[in-house]
């Protein structure tokens, strides 16, 4: 019987309590960095704004979306509108 030890490399643990606000190039102005995502984790909600142009966009998230799931969602909206 061998055991395994499963050894994971980088005991450093961060501590992720403060959601960061991430930026985005808006896909409208094509700002660089203008759009900043907020998770609302406890209303399942991501939502993305433009600082530039004020567009808006809101999507339902789940406990392992990031603000890039959110940002994607918007491309893909934008996209289909098309
Ligand atoms: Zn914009």
């Amino acid at each position: 019987m061998g055991r395994r030890k499963s050894k994971r490399k980088g005991p450093s643990r961060k501590k992720n309590i403060v959601p960061m606000p991430l930026l985005f190039d808006c896909p409208f102005c094509n700002h660089k960095q203008a759009c900043e995502v907020k998770m609302d984790k406890a209303k399942k909600l991501g939502r993305i704004a433009c600082n530039v142009c004020q567009e808006m966009f809101q999507t339902s998230v789940n406990y392992l979306s990031e603000a890039i799931d959110v940002f994607n969602d918007w491309i893909d909206a934008c996209e289909e509108h098309n």
